[in-house]
This record gives structure tokens, sequence and C-alpha cells, in this order.
């Protein structure tokens, strides 16, 4: 149906919100509802209303509530993926989802072609006037057998009479998803082909944007976190970031070197039949790399400590010397 022709038939014109495309589609409807108007063509006229408010509303970047549709076939359902950040897929939340749909070209009404200000030769016949189809010549269509035209390929569609929309769509996003799921929206799939039908559904399949701090494993989040050396051998407590928010973790003294501690149920949130998983954190210890007149007072007593208490404190250390050194 042509935008055109679907405007006149709803009584709008092209500035119509889909509010007003649905009132005057509701308006015409209670005229003309085959259960309603005993006419024979009724049940015709209203399948064209119905078409013609399907049309608008599709370019106005919106779908249609319910007025009774019955079975008339049903339109293809659409498969797309959705990229998600960990911090999304923790919590849920409402993303927008960029939908893609091919609709008739808003410069020409999806003929084609626009009128241009001068003739020029008619590309269709190449100036003859006539077209040959099989053995026949017939007059040419395009300029009415005149060989000159004024129309012009359409520079927006490129003579297709089509145009790609995008429409944006707020999709709810519950917690706990996993990369792979599948979340399916009734109904905000491809249209149907009549008028009647409804539309498919709308398929997004869950994939996991790349995060330069957490990365996935199974159910648990896994990051890595730089410690002082210092707090490695003497413990203490770190902060953590998390998808949900900062938390403390306990370090026990122990040796200066990475290791990994998890927070129960601080990974994916429980969803089905996953349980809800861990945040490992890696932790690596880092050593000062700059030193004041204080700090080096207290290594060297550090060091004197560490040799008082006999080298099994460094037994790589101890290895090494009882190997290479006299005695
Ligand atoms: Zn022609
Ligand atoms: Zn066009």
């Amino acid at each position: 149906m042509k935008t055109s022709e679907a405007r006149k038939l709803l009584g709008v014109g092209a500035e119509a919100t889909p509010e007003a495309i649905k009132k005057a589609f509701r308006h015409l409807a209670m005229l003309w509802h085959p259960d309603r108007n005993p006419a024979p063509e009724a049940g015709e006229f209203f399948a064209r209303l119905n078409a013609a408010c399907d049309h608008l509303l599709e370019l106005a970047g919106a779908h249609v509530a319910s007025v009774s549709r019955k079975s008339g076939g049903r339109g293809e359902d659409r498969h797309q993926d959705i990229e998600l950040d960990i911090e999304r897929i923790c919590l849920g939340g409402e993303v927008e989802v960029g939908l893609e749909t091919s609709a008739e070209c808003s410069v020409c009404n999806g003929e084609g072609y626009i009128e241009s200000t001068s003739s020029q030769l008619c590309p269709h016949c190449h100036g003859s006037g006539k077209v040959r189809i099989g053995r026949e010549l017939f007059r040419c269509d395009d300029c009415d057998g005149r060989g000159y035209t004024r129309r012009a390929r359409c520079p927006n569609c490129d003579g297709s009479g089509k145009q790609i929309s995008r429409r944006m769509l707020a999709v709810s996003i519950p917690a706990g998803l996993r990369p792979g799921d599948e979340l399916r929206l009734e109904g905000e799939g491809h249209p149907a082909e009549s008028a009647k039908g409804r539309p498919g559904d709308l398929h997004l399949r869950v994939k996991l944007k790349p995060h330069p701090l957490y990365t996935l494993h199974g159910n648990d989040l896994v990051l890595e976190r730089p410690v002082s050396a210092f707090t490695l051998l003497g413990g203490g407590t770190v902060v953590v970031p998390s998808p949900g928010g900062e938390r403390y973790l306990d370090i026990k003294p122990g040796a200066a070197k990475a290791r990994e501690q998890s927070i129960a149920g601080a990974g994916l949130p429980a969803r089905g039949k996953h349980p809800a998983g861990k945040l490992c954190i890696r932790l690596v210890p880092v050593l000062p790399s700059a030193s004041t007149p204080a700090l080096v007072k207290l290594y060297h007593a550090l060091q004197t400590e560490v040799e008082r208490a006999g080298h099994d404190s460094i037994p790589e250390l101890a290895a090494w010397e009882k190997r290479w050194l006299s005695a």
C-alpha cells in the first residue's frame, strides 16, 4: 500500500503522530468493523483500514495496539544479537535496541523516481518511446511514449523505492542472563504480509561485551587486583570493585606471591538452573617503586629482622646461597 493512499484512507496528514493515526483508525473501525457494519463491503474495507493503519504506524516507528485482528498469517520472527556489558548482565535494567526495518522511501513515497525540473532522455527506452517485450514493441510506460521524461531516479533510494529505517526499542533486561540466553519479545518481529496478521516475535541472543576489568568464567566473575606486597605478607583489608558495588576483602598474612581469593555470591546472580557465582580476585603483589629516607630506614630494619629469623623466611634465597657461596 502506498503511503499517500494509506493517509487518504485514514484521513490523516503527513505530520500525524502515532496517537493521531490510532485515533483516526479507531474512529473508522467503529463504523466499518464487520461485527458492527452489515454492509457486504465492510469486511474488505475494514481490512484496508487496518493495513493503512499498520503501514503508517510502521513509518511512525510504533506498533499497533490491540484492535481485534484475527489470524491472517503471522509475520516472520526476527533474530538479532544483543551485546550487554557485565554490569547489565549482573544487575539487569533497560537498554535500547536498534531495529532496522525496510520501509517505503520517504522522498519518493516508494515510487523509485522523483519529478525533476527539466526533461531528460528516458532511461528505460533510451529515447525511442518504445520497449521490446518478446518480439513485440510496446509504448514505453515510463515516458508515455515520448522518449523524454521529467522523471529522475530517486537519489535517496537509488530507484528501489525502499529505505532502511532504524527504530529504537526499549528492552527490559532481567538480572542474571548468561551469554547465549535468548530474550523473546512478542510482536516485535517482522510485520505480517496480510493486514490482519500479527507481527512475528523478536528474539534477542545475549552476547557479552568485553570488559577491561572483569572476565566471566561460568557463573564466576574474575578480576585482577594489584596489592602491596606488604599487605600480602602482613595481612589486611582491601576494597575490590564488583558490578553490584565495592566489597571488602580480608587478606590473611602469607607469602608475597600472586594468589586468588573469592567472595561467594558476588559473581553472576542466580537465575533459572544457574546458581549464583563467586567474585574471584587474583591478588598481584606490587612493591614500592620510590623510597623516602624513613622507608629506607625501615627496609634496613626489616632486612635485619628477616636475617635474624633465619633464611627459612626466604627459601629461594637460602637455596641459592647454599649452592653458590662458600659457607
Ligand atoms: Zn521511455
Ligand atoms: Zn526514493
